[in-house]
């Protein structure tokens, strides 16, 4: 097949799979009020592989196949690919009002680190992972498939591995072992993306120790499989109008509670099991490339926020004082930062020993934790600039009622020539981005997605080499 219209994809999630939202059971993701928003939203990908201004860059002619397929499958081995991954990545987010798309992004990471790390498994102990994986991915690629990963467990108490768990089912595990297959048990959470795509890919989310076999898991399956159950979250769900939210009523990501109860996979995708020594190279070595998807989205966040600052502060007349220009330029300075890193990662990648492109570690890890660390004070300098109006505003209803649009149109204006709904409308764009409940989603979403920020600087200070500004320190004091 190669490429999937977008009516081929929302068939395709037609198909019994057992998703919940507010306590009801949904028959249809793609006719949902709530759900249905994030279907379209993600429907993107399908239609920039085909729009002849984008297609050049997110579809690709696979040797393998002889398919043209979605460019998300290729895996990258040189900077050329690296920055055209990163290139999809942030033009379909910026496309996508700031909201990352997800649907092939995150799962070609876990296919990525799976080849990678299948083939350690298979040289340490003798088993034949890699084949299945590479068959995964081909199916993936051929089926223009869309991937959640599942890697984060519920977790219960964070000092305890999962075999000191008081509930086993606090990391997913084998719960039986067939001729045919593994029968898994417990739960993901967080899970972005899975109420609308194929397949989820489960990995294991830490380190384990040699007592916890039965928790160092990695397979997929289909999302409609027997078993798996999705509890959809409704936070940052937006109300439906465009002008109060003029992201989030079209824009959105939906992330659940992802429950195995005693889900069937059969041998054949399988990627680890029991080989406790690998889990947490897998969990590692998939945020190595996930992190890097993650500092290719966020540049069109920051744009967002640098762009309706500047626009309130123009619409209020003061874009020429100089603490709004000032702050203006920490905006900017915070984004290309971001930007800047995620570039230059891409061009510093490292050759691993399958031949895939690994984004620069360091630096990829940097934008993020830059990114993160700084996000609620970014915020801060746009709601800062905004005013209170942000908050304290009129609806859209009273715009519209006769008795009081006259009052609004006439009080609530900025500079002379800028119409009020635009001025009221930039007030809603920077509520909905930073002050609303899809706004406080963008704040934990900048904290925790990927990995909160103690993993970033334990993988900075992993990676940086320590040893050779030691040896600089050395050689100045002529220590031997
Ligand atoms: C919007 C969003 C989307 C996400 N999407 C996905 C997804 O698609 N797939 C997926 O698998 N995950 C996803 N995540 C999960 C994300 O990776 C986790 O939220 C993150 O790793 C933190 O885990 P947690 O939420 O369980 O918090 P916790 O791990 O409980 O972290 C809370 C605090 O506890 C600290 N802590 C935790 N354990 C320890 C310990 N042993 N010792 C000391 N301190 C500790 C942390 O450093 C942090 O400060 C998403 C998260 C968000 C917010």
């Amino acid at each position: 097949m190669g490429l999937r219209t977008t009516a081929q994809f929302k068939a395709g999630l037609r198909d019994g799979r057992a998703v919940y939202f507010k306590g009801k059971r949904v028959e249809d993701v793609t006719a949902h009020e709530d759900l249905g928003i994030a279907v379209d939203h993600v429907a993107l990908d399908f239609h920039l592989a085909e729009d002849p201004e984008h297609r050049a860059l997110f579809a690709w002619d696979d040797p393998e196949s002889g398919q043209r397929c979605s460019r998300y499958f290729k895996t990258p081995t040189s900077a050329d690919d690296l920055l055209k991954r990163r290139e999809m990545i942030e033009r379909s987010t910026r496309l996508g009002g700031s909201v990352v798309l997800l649907i092939k992004e995150i799962g070609t990471d876990a296919l990525f680190a799976l080849d990678l790390v299948s083939q350690q498994v298979d040289q340490a102990c003798k088993t034949q992972y890699r084949q299945r994986v590479a068959a995964f991915h081909r199916h993936c690629k051929e089926g223009d498939l869309t991937l959640a990963v599942a890697q984060t467990d519920v977790k219960g108490d964070r000092s305890l591995l999962p075999s000191q768990q008081v509930h086993p089912d606090y990391y997913v595990h084998v719960a039986e072992e067939r001729a045919d297959g593994i029968v898994v048990r417990g739960a993901k959470a967080h899970t972005t993306c899975a109420p609308y795509v194929d397949e989820i890919i489960v990995l294991p989310t830490r380190a384990f120790g040699p007592e916890d076999g039965a928790f160092a898991l990695a397979f997929a399956i289909p999302v409609n499989t027997p078993g798996v159950k999705l509890i959809a979250s409704p936070f940052g769900s937006p109300s439906p109008s465009p002008f109060h939210h003029p992201v989030s009523s079209r824009h959105r990501m939906v992330d659940t509670l992802t429950i195995f109860d005693d889900v069937f996979v059969p041998w054949d995708r399988v990627f680890l099991k029991g080989e406790t020594q690998f889990a947490g190279v897998l969990a590692n070595t998939f945020v190595e490339f996930h992190r890097f998807t993650a500092v290719s989205y966020k540049p069109p966040l920051c744009d967002m926020l640098i762009g309706a600052a500047a626009l309130m502060a123009e619409y209020n007349g003061i874009e020429r004082a100089s603490h709004v220009r000032e702050k203006l330029m920490k905006l900017i300075a915070y984004a290309e930062t971001v930007r800047g890193l995620s570039l230059a990662a891409a061009y510093d990648f490292r050759v691993a020993a399958n031949g895939t492109a690994v984004p620069n570690i360091v630096q990829t890890n940097l934008a993020k934790y830059y990114f993160a660390s700084n996000y609620h004070q970014a915020v801060s300098w746009v709601q800062d600039i905004a005013g209170g109006l942000v908050v304290t505003g009129p609806a859209e209803e009273d715009l519209e009622n006769p008795d009081t649009k006259g009052y609004i149109e006439r009080l609530l204006g900025g500079k002379k020539g800028v119409s009020t709904r635009d001025r009221l409308g930039a007030f809603n764009l920077v509520r909905d981005l930073t002050a609303s409940d899809f706004g406080g989603y963008n704040e934990l979403l900048a904290i925790h997605a990927e990995g909160s920020l103690e993993a970033q600087k334990i993988t900075i200070f992993r990676d940086f080499d320590l040893k050779r500004c030691k040896q600089l320190a050395r050689e100045a004091i002529g220590a031997v």
